[in-house]
């Protein structure tokens, strides 16, 4: 061969390598994390574990001290590059401004759902792809424009919380022109229990009929009340009517008031109780052949006994009330004197159970499935400092980004979990914390 031959070939070479470390390189990332709690603790000692993806990320959140203590927790067992900022996650200008100076690829929002449609705008400005991991709702519920609107819906659709999916959804559009991925709700439930839904639906069955999503917290905290995670998101969730769907459309019920017990691999047997969830409204759209979709969550006699109480003397109000010439408001106060969900992991024991379980067909035949998650309280909290409700959430939120910064889950524009594969999702929690149970035969919830 000549020597120019030579040269060619060893150019070849060269650049060739060059592009393969260049294109290696294109999944290392930079990414905005919003909120410092106890889901965010979670996802970022995940995202930490992981620099080969996650190669710089900046924590911002309201408070920095706890950014930055837990910056210098992690920082010496980690590649990835972390930053801390102070930010108000309600302040289009200021998240804009960081996001510009940042240049992330992504923001995993892991604060408060009021904020989601800020930090969805910001993302569309700076054409950045958007996670997050509750469905957007108003701090200010009676804001008189979100009053009305909540009003109608009431009445049209027959659900009672205060969250939805439409003014997420509205942002379809903007994502797609952007060319930027937004997932949304991608913890366990909503997340993990609407990939379950992909999955049953690929590998399992022809139709899925009838699913019950069941959520089962077996911890103890040792506390008489507290709330896993953020008490006014929780109080709110709990305390609204419930609903589920059945044959296309929402049955609304007291709160509460549809109870059965249900005997949970690794917990036992636990109460449980009808609740509306998110899950369940984008479920309805994008598996329209499932007859009837229920969410049941377990609690204790204590907690309902307390909640009741806390309820009917107007502790779970968010309308302000003057008092003393300040102005409160309930449930931000009762947050006040409750135990932070991000200090209850040392004291928490037991095990959470949460899956999903199907009846309908597969070749022409009736079919039952279960598939679920046991997560151990005390195991999360050795490795993260978090108890597992936050662990069970913090996790999928960090494969879901994962799944978006590798190229995995690429349309873009605004989607639920469902609707991405479901596989490499499920091998990634597979493998980072979250191991897939089956049953073939599962009790059903009658
Ligand atoms: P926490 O209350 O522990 O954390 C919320 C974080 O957001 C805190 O760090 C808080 O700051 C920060 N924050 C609040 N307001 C602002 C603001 N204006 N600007 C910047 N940061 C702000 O909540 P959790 O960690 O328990 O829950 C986080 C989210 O996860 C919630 O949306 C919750 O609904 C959701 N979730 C989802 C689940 C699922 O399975 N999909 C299950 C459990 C929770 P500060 O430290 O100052 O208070």
């Amino acid at each position: 061969m000549s020597e120019h031959g030579c040269e060619l070939r060893f150019r070849a070479l060269f650049y060739g390598l060059l592009r393969i470390r260049r294109k290696g390189r294109k999944t290392m990332a930079r990414v905005l994390i919003i909120g410092c709690g106890g889901v965010a603790t979670v996802g970022i000692v995940k995202c930490t574990q992981h620099p080969e993806v996650f190669e710089e990320i900046c924590i911002a959140s309201r408070t920095l001290s706890k950014c930055d203590a837990l910056k210098e927790r992690l920082q010496p067992t980690t590649k990835t590059k972390i930053t801390t900022c102070k930010i108000d996650a309600g302040n289009l200008e200021e998240v804009v401004a960081l996001m510009k100076s940042y240049k992330p690829d992504m923001l995993i929002h892991m604060g408060m759902p009021y904020h989601n449609l800020v930090l969805m705008e910001a993302c569309v400005r700076c054409k950045v792809h958007y996670l997050d991991t509750a469905a957007y709702e108003p701090e200010d519920v009676n804001e008189p424009e979100f009053r009305k609107y909540y009003d109608n819906r009431c009445k049209e659709k027959g659900f009672y919380a205060y969250f939805d999916y439409p003014f997420q959804w509205a942002y379809r559009k903007k994502f797609e022109e952007a060319g930027i991925v937004g997932v949304l709700g991608c913890g366990f439930d909503p997340g993990v229990t609407q990939a379950y839904v992909a999955y049953a639906k690929k590998h399992e069955f022809d139709t899925i009929d009838t699913l019950d999503i069941l959520d089962c917290n077996g911890g103890d905290h040792g506390y008489k009340f507290a709330t896993n995670f953020n008490p006014e998101i929780n109080l709110r969730e709990v305390s609204s009517p419930g609903a589920y769907w059945e044959d296309h459309k929402w049955h609304r019920v007291e709160p509460m008031s549809i109870h059965r017990t249900y005997d949970f691999d690794g917990v036992g047997v636990k109460d449980m109780y009808l609740l509306h969830h998110e899950e369940i409204e984008s479920l309805g759209l994008n598996y329209p052949e499932i007859k009837k979709i229920r969410f049941f969550m377990t609690f204790g006699q204590s907690y309902l006994d307390h909640m009741r109480c806390l309820e009917d003397v107007g502790m779970l109000s968010p309308k302000a009330i003057s008092y003393n010439g300040v102005e409160i408001v309930p449930i931000q106060f009762l947050k006040a004197l409750l135990p932070d969900p991000a200090t209850l992991g040392p004291r928490t024991h037991g095990r959470t159970n949460i899956g999903c379980i199907f009846t309908g067909k597969k070749d022409g035949k009736e079919k039952k499935y279960y598939i679920y998650n046991v997560s151990d309280h005390q195991e999360a909290y050795k490795e993260t400092g978090a108890q597992a409700i936050s662990y069970t959430t913090g996790v999928p939120a960090m494969c879901g980004a994962m799944m978006v910064l590798t190229g995995k889950w690429n349309t873009p524009g605004v989607h639920n979990v469902e609707e991405f594969n479901p596989d490499p999702f499920i091998d990634a929690l597979n493998k980072y914390g979250l191991p897939t149970r089956e049953s073939y035969d599962p009790v059903l919830v009658d």
